[in-house]
């Protein structure tokens, strides 16, 4: 086939050939094609029409196509997607290339390497991750929009994937054993759709350090594996684009075991930086970002991803943030000048890409002119240990070299695309100024030569004039032409006069009619100069914005905690955790004001450890055991907290079970979810772990359940040993306090007026006395008669312990007492239904839930 193509086709083939998995988006005059299998797939994806190219001939083949200035949302929904599209470009002007244009192709965009700033969310990375497979696990992120590195080595797939949905990749490359991929394919599609999965080739022993470089030592540093996954992502980005030299050198390994755990269901469960509802108000990012920069944004949602264990590390962010809540005038005026700061990390980048547009260059400018700014509001700071919390020993660099020289250059608002022209101060190039003083004054400048050769020759008629066939001439009429000076050359005689030419116009001439063509080229030699400028000050300038970025966050933190009333936590090694006043920072952010309770929790590795805690439905378990957990991220991660004191000695893992919706209906397969996360959890729980475990065992039978909801308790207390509260509607296991000096109870108080049920949100010790099931069936609108009957029966299962003791159900107390004579098949049927239960063998929430779906029977 490949010696039928036609030249064209020909190189399309080769670029296909260099990139059989992408799809090539090959550029034709104003538009990208595809063909073939890429035509297909991409007229599918993208609603487009598909035809064909070299139609009725052998050589036909299918076809597709995209406006090129419409280029970028197309690649956008493929990338979605999963693909990777090659963008295959026209090397040269077809107008002035004879034969056919040579084509190449300049970049490959795959999910993980986008840089678009319309496909990036500002406040997170999109990472690109690389793992290799093996005894051990090589893991390495990298973002190319930010030009970071990060490298750890894993110890197994439970860690992995705890590690890949901390930094929810766009793309994942895997290398090493392919059989362990494959089992691990499952698991991985949580965090990272199929499309996005790509198996990499074999990475040769020679390629590690010519990819590396001098990164090689610090990747050594946790052996090969953690090499080879940094190698193998560095390798990707260079070969998708070509001919650019990318910069990485902000390169850092780190090692998960000096970060909190959290486990990917307690940071789904806990709303880290997602919610359930989707909202981002809901989730403690929402609550605790008040950033300014975008670089800021993404520091703070990997900190709270990522918490720290060492207390030395966590008093010092404290002691910035302190700073800031301390000095209000300072953090405002903080604030104000980071508001001017903008994205100088990916604006750099898209420099170093070869992808600014004159816009970007001058949202630079202005960036790094704010970052002067706020260099200066913090060099205000004098106090010596303030100073050193804000790191303002280390020399400042504000790249201010880089700043004066694009402030220079550059228009005050400069254009989106360098095409439209206008980039360029005036007084910054006087050859681009008087380009653009021929274009625009071209014919001005004639004007005045013409006056000048009339008043040195003394010719009156002498006219400069211009045709599009002759150009431009000095014309003399036929009566003074003697007067002509010996050095004009004589172009041409007409009827009305002789035409000249002297050596200036035709300079200017040359020059007028060049000017628009050289005005451009110009205007791209200056743009590509100040573009490799900024390219060159790119490492710098990630390190500046790295350096804003945690004042950002800082500030951002002081305003919340000042705005919230947070109290800083001291944050030691001891063995407890001890908060007062403790509220849940989201929870309390949507309750009305003024209106959320505060508890007291104390949990001590030596003495009461294991909270059991009972209450009603919709008494405020959950919230305040994911309190608890949020206020240990919090203050980890190096945060003040929602409470008025708060002692926080070290947690190395946060893992919960937090209540998988209240739903009867999926009974075995949430059952199964369940048990499977809490095995996770008593596996990986360390002494110095806090496990919060919501409602364990209720999606199975009363009997299996408690057994083991009790099994776990146990287990967590003896062998464990860890601080853990324990939200349960099992009153029986609140008797493992006394067998256990480590176990306590609480409740979450409510209190019943008149039958109705008012919540107090208020822990109090001891065991909640009594199910209040039926007052909050009566708040949720049970008939009365239903709730009568319900009362009747409450009283029966408590007088006969019905879980204690289980019996028959022919014990059950006599039916039939809603109403003498049923009139509705409906309503024979309700009753019948009540007269089969056999209530002895239910929980009070299975009762409630037939109650309910009775209930609805009954007013269909
Ligand atoms: P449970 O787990 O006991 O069923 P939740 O923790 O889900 O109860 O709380 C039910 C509702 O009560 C929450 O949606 C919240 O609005 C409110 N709530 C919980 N705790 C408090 C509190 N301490 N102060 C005020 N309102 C609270």
């Amino acid at each position: 086939m490949a010696g039928r193509h036609t030249p064209v086709m020909q190189q399309h083939a080769d670029a296909k050939r260099a990139h059989p998995d992408a799809i090539v988006f090959f550029r034709l005059g104003d538009f990208y094609e595809m063909f073939g299998e890429d035509a297909i797939v991409g007229a599918k994806a993208l609603d487009l029409t598909l035809t064909s190219r070299n139609k009725g001939k052998p050589d036909e083949v299918p076809m597709a196509g995209v406006p090129h200035h419409a280029a970028p949302a197309y690649i956008a929904r493929l990338l979605a997607l999963g693909h990777k599209v090659a963008l295959c470009e026209q090397m040269a002007d077809p107008a002035t290339v004879k034969g056919i244009v040579p084509r190449e192709v300049v970049r490959v965009i795959t999910p993980g390497l986008v840089t678009d700033h319309d496909q990036l969310d500002s406040d997170s990375n999109n990472w690109l991750c690389a793992v290799e497979l093996g005894a051990s696990i090589g893991f390495s992120l990298l973002d190319v929009s930010t030009a970071e590195l990060r490298a750890a080595e894993i110890a197994d797939a439970g860690s992995l994937l705890a590690e890949l949905s901390r930094a929810v990749p766009r793309e994942v490359l895997f290398g090493g054993d392919e059989e362990q991929a494959r089992s691990l394919a499952e698991a991985v599609a949580l965090v990272v759709p199929r499309a996005a999965r790509r198996f990499d080739v074999e990475l040769a022993e020679s390629a590690l350090s010519e990819q590396l470089g001098d990164l090689a030592a610090e990747a050594g540093r946790f052996g090969a594996p953690v090499a080879r996954a940094a190698a193998r992502a560095l390798r990707y980005v260079r070969a998708c684009n070509p001919g650019v030299a990318l910069p990485f050198r902000r390169f850092t390994t780190y090692d998960p075991q000096t970060t909190l755990a959290v486990d990917p269901t307690a940071q789904a469960h806990l709303e880290l930086v997602t919610s359930v509802s989707g909202s981002r108000e809901a989730t403690l990012l929402g609550v605790l970002d008040r950033t300014r920069t975008p670089a800021g944004a993404r520091l703070l949602r990997r900190r709270i991803l990522a918490p720290l264990l060492d207390v030395e590390g966590i008093r010092r962010r404290l002691d910035r943030v302190e700073l800031f809540v301390v000095h209000t005038r300072l953090r405002e005026d903080l604030a104000s000048a980071l508001s001017g700061v903008g994205d100088l990390e990916r604006l750099s980048m898209r420099a170093a890409l070869g992808e600014a547009t004159p816009r970007d260059l001058g949202a630079l400018r202005d960036g790094l002119g704010a970052a002067a700014r706020v260099t200066l509001v913090a060099s205000s700071v004098k106090e010596a240990a303030e100073r050193e919390a804000l790191g303002l020993e280390e020399p400042l660099d504000c790249v201010e070299d880089l700043r004066e020289r694009l402030a220079a250059a550059l228009v005050e608002r400069p254009p989106s695309q360098l095409k439209d022209g206008g980039v360029f101060a005036a007084g910054f190039d006087a050859e681009l100024d008087e380009l653009d003083a021929l274009r625009r004054h071209g014919a001005e400048r004639m004007v005045e030569l013409e006056a000048r050769l009339r008043e040195q020759t003394n010719i009156g008629t002498l006219k400069v004039r211009y045709t599009r066939v002759f150009g431009w001439y000095i014309e003399v009429s036929k009566g003074q032409a003697t007067r002509a000076p010996s050095e004009w050359r004589r172009k041409q005689t007409v009827a009305s006069g002789e035409r000249y030419t002297d050596d200036e116009l035709d300079d200017l001439a040359d020059r007028i009619t060049t000017a628009e063509e050289r005005h451009r080229l110009r205007e791209l030699e200056l743009f590509r100069e100040l573009v490799d400028m900024a390219r060159a000050a790119s490492e710098r300038i990630g390190r500046l914005s790295e350096r804003l970025a945690r004042w950002d966050v800082a500030a951002g933190l002081a305003e919340v905690a000042h705005r919230y009333d947070y109290a800083r936590p001291a944050v030691d090694d001891s063995d407890r955790i001890e908060i007062r006043d403790g509220r849940h920072p989201v929870v309390e952010r949507l309750a009305a004001r003024g209106r959320f309770v505060p508890n007291d929790v104390v949990l001590d590795l030596e003495g009461e450890r294991l909270w059991l805690v009972t209450g009603p439905n919709m008494a405020g378990k959950s919230t305040l055991l994911r309190q608890v957990a949020l206020t240990v991220v919090m203050a980890q991660l190096g945060s003040y907290v929602p409470a008025r004191s708060a002692r926080i000695g070290i947690v190395d893992r946060v893992s919960s079970r937090v209540g998988a919706s209240d739903n009867l209906a999926e009974g075995e397969s949430t059952f199964m979810v369940e048990m499977r996360e809490t095995a996770q959890i008593l596996r990986t729980a360390t002494r110095r772990s806090l496990v919060i475990l919501d409602e364990i065992g209720r999606g199975t039978s009363t009997f299996d359940g408690l057994a083991i909801a009790w099994a776990v308790a146990e287990y967590l207390d003896d062998a464990v040993g860890c601080r853990a509260l324990f939200a349960t509607h099992y009153h029986e296991l609140t008797k493992l306090s006394e067998s256990s000096a480590h176990v306590a109870n609480y409740s979450v108080s409510a209190r019943e007026l008149a039958d109705d049920v008012v919540f107090l949100h208020r822990l109090v010790p001891g065991a909640a006395s009594r199910s209040y099931g039926v007052a909050v069936a009566k708040l949720a609108g049970l008939p009365e008669p239903v709730l009568a009957r319900a009362r009747a029966l409450l009283q029966f299962f408590e007088r006969d312990g019905a879980v204690a003791a289980p019996r028959g159900a022919r014990s059950a107390p006599q039916l039939h007492l809603f109403r003498p004579n049923p009139r509705s098949e409906t309503e024979r049927e309700v009753l019948d239904t009540l007269g089969a239960v056999e209530v002895d063998r239910m929980t009070g929430l299975e009762a409630l839930g037939l109650l309910e779906r009775l209930r609805r029977r009954l007013i269909e």
